[in-house]
């Protein structure tokens, strides 16, 4: 039983209501001040988790509690049971996966969000959450350059994304019906293809799981040298299938790949899509938001053609996760896949073209209200300073991959198309594959081990490859060189 003394009114025997204005604000105000010093200290925590699996859980209580606890007491286990629990993605040393990173407006807009709790599914339900969400996606479009009309919309992740291209994809392939019959038992129903390189993101195999096309109906077409999709490689497999009769349906093509960030050839593959009538999704989730910067517009050059493409604010926009854009220029097919609307959502304000009703494009329903921490961020950078930070982490990148090349003991292992460096240590009298593997691996779990830098790694070509990848709001070039410093003094014998 807890003192009552230390309780708020709200936490009081009998009481019903929520905690009061006056408490909201005190707690608010002393949570807003932490928020503060830790942007100012995240440099300081131990970038990778320190914990062992299962010491979170063993700290927390295995019961509920029933009866109510102080804030205090609350936000303490916070600090002291969670926070070592955290891997510090907004560290500037966090240069694992893809350097994301949250930014002050973003957290600011996602506490507006959350204050105001709106479900967007249908306009009526916030109109401002589905009227922004328009707005901002289309100021997003012009600043990747991209032409009118393109319908947006956000997702949670480029996950439910892909998935909702490809069955937009599956809608408007002619005669197959599969959103009123199914799949199932079907005969006459010819087995369907869809196309991606063997770099692309495993959410687009997620998806050919789960809309029953099958691992099976996803072939992944080899990529060249610099691991881009093999046109003449895709063209031999749609001409292979038809003459197999298996139906093509779609292709994947994607710019920033995950392990290396190669660029796809995205206009060959348009006219490839054109010529077979396929439809085109193309995953931008991390390079295409370098379209903002005007030096790297060429990256999105072919999306134009685009049925759909993804990218992801909450990769390389500062965007705190999650945030995740879905355009199509052929919304009404988006909605033909999706939209299912019972007596108990049927309104009359959105039956027309002039606002959606969101919940038309996509599985999911209810929705948070992302576009606002997207509008605060786009309006308190302005496009030319986003732009210039995605521009400072190319030239971060681009001054590590020159270091890397002037090393006799170091190798580039893919080309730095945007702010991710492949590389691998190999001292030059070491030539068995085996041995850089485990010299690589050794350097990345000591950096890891270290606390201040967060590196990942791939495999490219079967060798053990480090990826170095930058994207952090707060990573300056003192931050790079030191990393780079440590990759040396580790690689030596
Ligand atoms: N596509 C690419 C190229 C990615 O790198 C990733 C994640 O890193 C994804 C898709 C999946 O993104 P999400 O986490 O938004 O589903």
């Amino acid at each position: 039983m807890q003192d009552e003394n230390i309780l708020d009114a709200a936490q009081q025997p009998g009481a019903l209501g929520d905690m009061t204005p006056d408490d909201f604000r005190r707690y608010g105000h002393q949570m807003v001040d932490w928020m503060a010093d830790y942007f100012a200290h995240v440099g300081e925590y131990p970038v990778l988790s320190r914990n062992t699996p299962g010491a979170i859980r063993e700290a927390l209580p295995a019961h509920p509690p029933v009866q109510p606890e102080p804030m205090e007491s609350v936000f303490a286990d916070f600090e002291r049971v969670l926070l070592p629990g955290i891997t510090h993605w907004n560290s500037p040393g966090f240069m694992a996966y893809f350097g994301i990173t949250g930014s002050g407006p973003g957290v600011l807009g996602e506490m507006l969000a959350s204050v105001l709790n709106v479900n967007a599914m249908l306009w009526r339900t916030s109109p401002a959450a589905t009227e922004l969400e328009q707005v901002t996606l289309d100021w997003l479009r012009q600043m990747l350059g991209l032409p009118a009309p393109l319908f947006g919309v956000i997702n949670d992740t480029a996950s439910s994304g892909v998935l909702y291209a490809l069955a937009a994809a599956r809608e408007a392939t002619p005669h197959l019906f599969i959103r009123q019959r199914g799949m199932a038992g079907r005969h006459e129903l010819p087995p369907l293809r869809c196309y991606t390189s063997q770099e692309a993101h495993s959410s687009v195999e997620k998806a050919a799981i789960v809309l029953g096309i099958g691992q099976e109906g996803l072939r992944k077409i080899p990529t060249d040298e610099q691991f881009r999709m093999d046109v003449a490689a895709l063209e031999q497999a749609i001409e292979e299938d038809i003459a197999r009769g298996v139906q093509p349906f779609a292709v994947v093509a994607t710019v920033g790949t995950t392990s290396t960030t190669s660029i796809d050839p995205v206009p060959q593959i348009a006219d490839l899509c054109e010529r077979y009538g396929l439809w085109l999704h193309v995953d931008g989730s991390y390079g295409g938001m370098a379209a903002i910067d005007p030096a790297m517009r060429w990256v999105l050059a072919g999306c134009e053609r685009a049925d759909s493409l993804i990218v992801n604010p909450h990769k390389w926009l500062f965007t705190p996760i999650d945030c995740s854009v879905l355009y199509t220029r052929k919304a009404a097919v988006l909605k033909a896949a999706f939209s299912l609307v019972p007596e108990y959502l049927r309104n009359t304000e959105s039956t027309g073209d002039e606002v959606p009703n969101l919940m038309d494009y996509g599985n999911a329903l209810g929705r948070r209200f992302r576009s606002l921490k997207l509008w605060m961020i786009m309006r308190y950078f302005g496009q030319e300073g986003l732009a210039a930070r995605i521009h400072a982490h190319h030239q971060l990148a681009t001054h590590l991959t020159e270091w890397v090349n002037a090393a006799p003991d170091f190798e580039q292992m893919a080309p730095t198309n945007f702010s991710l460096v492949c590389l691998r240590a190999h001292p030059q009298d070491m030539d068995d594959e085996e041995e850089l593997d485990a010299l690589n691996e050794r350097i990345m779990s000591e950096i890891n081990a270290q606390g201040r830098f967060f590196l990942s790694h791939t495999k490219l070509h079967g060798q053990f490859t480090i990826r170095v990848a930058i994207g952090n709001l707060r990573t300056t070039e003192q931050d790079v060189r030191d990393l780079w410093a440590e990759l040396q003094r580790l690689a030596r014998p």
